[in-house]
């Protein structure tokens, strides 16, 4: 059949493109074989208070560690699943374990009643029906109170899902859900939308923060993400936090929460129930803890 359209047909193909259209087929067809096998897991990046260390929660970040490619990251497999409506399946999975993970860290004492979990939603589940309950079912499977769960949505996934988006967030509000606008600054929400949106907390984008202290732009965008979300009583969280500066700095202009690998780098569970069996969170400079990576 294809020796019917003519040679032309053929011209279109270039080698390095077909190798990479058959590296991401083989990668779509292992990430579907992934969910049973139970290759995909959950790390855990502590979100602090900057000015004492206290560690106040938890960004639940997806991790696949495959037999034979080894660790494939989420920026290259998330999208992967989205693409093939994988992400349902996987989303709600990966939920239920965030959720079965603070069950049991709850159950221990040494676990602050008050930590939480932020999970990512992508653009693509805020489209399927009955996210929302399947949220509350996860919830309930773990006597989780809602408040132990914050969900996290890009800027650019809500503008691209604006009426669906807003439903499911007025509608998990309503329900205890905390939500959070994600990569706050990368997208283009208008000011009057902004303030329309049903929200709690902004992240802003970590390409602020890295350029933040050889920037006067970036440094200026900051302080007006800062203002605006005081004007509209939203709490701040400051993301890709790396140097002491960068703390700092961010403190001098009133922003109280951050999140980075000056704190933390994304841990596992058995690392996470050792930073909590320690009590120890991260400290300024000069007053770390002795014997921890943190
Ligand atoms: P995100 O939600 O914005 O997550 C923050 C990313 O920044 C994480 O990358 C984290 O490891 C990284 N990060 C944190 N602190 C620092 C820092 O100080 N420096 C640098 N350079 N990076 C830092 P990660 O884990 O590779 O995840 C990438 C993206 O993949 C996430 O961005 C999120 O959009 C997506 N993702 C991860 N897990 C899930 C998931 O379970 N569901 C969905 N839908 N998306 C997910
Ligand atoms: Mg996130
Ligand atoms: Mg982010
Ligand atoms: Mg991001």
């Amino acid at each position: 059949e294809a020796k019917q359209h003519g040679k032309s047909h053929f011209e279109v193909f270039d080698p390095t493109m077909h190798e990479s259209a058959r590296a991401r087929l083989d990668l779509e067809c292992e990430l579907r074989r992934s969910i049973d096998r139970d290759e995909l897991y959950l790390c855990y990046q502590p979100i602090v208070e900057m000015a004492s260390g206290a560690l106040i929660g938890f960004e639940a970040l997806a991790r696949w560690n495959h037999p034979r490619l080894g660790q494939v990251s989420p920026e290259q497999f998330i999208p992967i699943a989205e693409d093939t409506g994988l992400i349902g399946v996987i989303g709600s999975k990966l939920l239920r374990m965030a959720c079965r993970q603070m069950e049991t860290w709850k159950a221990s004492e040494k676990f602050a009643a008050e930590l939480s979990v932020n999970f990512n939603l992508s653009a693509k589940q805020m489209s399927q029906n009955g996210l929302a309950d399947d949220i509350r079912d996860s919830l309930s499977e773990s006597s989780l109170s809602p408040d132990c769960l914050r969900v996290e949505i890009t800027e650019s996934a809500i503008m691209e899902n604006l009426h669906e988006g807003v439903e499911l967030l007025c509608d998990l509000r309503e329900s205890g859900i905390r939500v959070e606008i994600d990569d706050f600054g990368t997208g283009y929400s208008s000011l009057a939308l902004l303030h329309k949106l049903p929200l709690d907390v902004l992240k802003i984008d970590r390409s602020f923060i890295r350029k933040m202290l050889t920037s006067t732009e970036n440094i200026a965008i900051v302080r007006t993400i800062l203002t605006l979300a005081d004007s509209l009583n939203l709490d701040v969280i400051a993301e890709g936090i790396e140097t002491e500066e960068q703390r700092g700095q961010l403190l001098e202009m009133g922003c109280e929460l951050g999140q980075g690998y000056l704190f933390s780098k994304p841990l596992d569970c058995v690392q996470i129930e050792h930073l909590i069996c320690q009590a120890c969170t991260w400290k300024p400079q000069g007053q770390r803890c002795a014997g921890g990576p943190f």
